[in-house]
């Protein structure tokens, strides 16, 4: 994935070198090779607040940010004034290949829609989650991911950047199980995404042994590839913990002793605070009667709202526990990726400033993109969002998006005041 995104940026590059070397086009529509953005506060992903400064983007980067200077001749202000600038948010977890068919049902293969109209179906969502500010998501997983990822990154399809999985892995012998690891990392996943537990509709009970567990991530480890792991119940979190796997996604009957084993051995934990239910629940008409969306399915997951809520309050007290930012975000639920921030906040007791270093640097990190992305600092891409309010003071705000720039490329700006103007 690194590779890729510095791929992208060559790709910027030589672009722009064609426009210029091509003449006259150029003088039509000049390309701001650096923009200055400004606003009233700036929150670097870190934890660090900058008041009344300014971000300077050149060429897709990042090469400035602090105290405000004369705007460089010939680049584009860019003055946010009230609002507040964050880095580009990262859900760890989305399903953007997941949607309503125009019969307003859940689609499944069968329903008789073809791979072109699903494709299409995927990039509506990608835009949505883009639109909303969230300028990665990482997919755990389908095989469409693959083009999707292609499609935004070099062809214009507006969207967030994608990692993804690819088809996530569920079973096999240990032997056919690091198979499975080798054979994914050269159809070209970012990540391994692997079924530990039942679905919560199901039980959540443990579905593969410690021994298979542990084929999966070690062979994943000798690959270089990260694995998420679902799990629910704790003694399937338990084993992923033991096997030293990269992040365990849903957790909802982790205890305390196995988020003390997570923290001793370094494991990332994603839990969902409410969107992923609260979705099932509020289009529960969509989804009823398919696979186990069922009523004791349904019963399952309006259990899990509040047992979700404690088992985060109970991983934030936890010492060195990471928990990054993954809302499972399914049909339905594109678009509104920032309502487990929200939930963090008020039900589950996290401070504001604390669930936006989740999901920004503390994601990238737990991606192993640390260094390109989910920071507003020098050298990192220009995934800059702003909201219409403070989210520290208030985290509803981050309902609030009125600016997306991707890569340095203004994707959306509802401002009205002092935008864009070239000097
Ligand atoms: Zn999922």
């Amino acid at each position: 994935m690194i590779g890729r995104l510095g791929q992208a940026a060559t790709t910027a590059l030589s672009a722009l070198a064609f426009v210029a070397a091509s003449g006259p086009a150029l003088s039509q529509s000049p390309p701001a090779a650096t923009t200055v953005i400004r606003a009233a506060r700036i929150l670097d992903g870190r934890g660090a607040t900058l008041t009344n400064a300014e971000v300077v983007v050149t060429d897709g980067k990042i090469v400035r940010v602090g105290a405000r200077t004369a705007v460089p001749a010939g680049a584009r202000l860019i003055d946010l004034g009230a609002r507040t600038v964050l880095p580009g948010l990262i859900d760890a977890h989305s399903h953007l290949t997941w949607y309503f068919n125009r019969q307003g049902r859940y689609h499944t293969a069968r329903d008789g829609d073809t791979p072109v109209q699903s494709m299409l179906a995927a990039a509506a969502n990608a835009a949505a989650t883009l639109n909303a500010g969230f300028t990665t998501v990482e997919s755990p997983g389908s095989p469409e991911d693959k083009d999707l990822r292609e499609w935004i990154e070099t062809q214009g399809l507006p969207g967030p950047r994608v990692v993804t999985s690819l088809n996530s892995i569920s079973r096999g012998s240990p032997d056919t199980l690091r198979q499975l690891v080798r054979q994914r990392k050269e159809q070209g996943a970012d990540l391994i995404k692997l079924f530990a537990s039942a679905s919560i509709r199901d039980g959540g009970t443990q579905t593969l042994t410690d021994e298979q567990i542990a084929a999966v991530c070690s062979e994943a480890r000798s690959q270089g590839l990260r694995v998420m792991v679902h799990a629910h119940s704790k003694e399937s979190v338990m084993a992923v913990a033991r096997a030293k796997c990269t992040e365990i996604t849903h957790g909802v009957f982790a205890d305390q002793e196995s988020l003390d084993l997570m923290a001793a051995n370094g494991v990332y934990f994603q839990p969902q605070c409410s969107l992923v239910f609260s979705n099932y629940l509020d289009n529960r008409a969509k989804y009823d009667g398919i696979g186990n969306y069922n009523a004791e399915g349904f019963a399952a997951m309006e259990r899990a709202l509040p047992l979700a809520a404690e088992v985060i309050r109970k991983a934030l007290a936890t010492p060195n526990l990471k928990l990054t930012y993954g809302t499972d975000a399914v049909a339905g639920a594109h678009g509104r990726n920032a309502e487990d921030m929200i939930c963090r906040v008020q039900k589950s007791g996290e401070t504001p400033m604390h669930v936006i270093v989740s999901a920004t640097s503390v994601n990238a990190e737990a991606m192993g993109l640390g260094n390109r992305i989910g920071s507003i600092a020098a050298g990192y891409e220009a995934d800059i969002i702003a909201l219409d309010g403070d989210p520290v003071a208030d985290i509803t705000n981050v309902r609030r998006v009125s600016f997306v720039m991707k890569g340095g490329k203004v994707v959306r700006n509802d401002g009205t005041a002092q935008t864009a103007s070239i000097r």
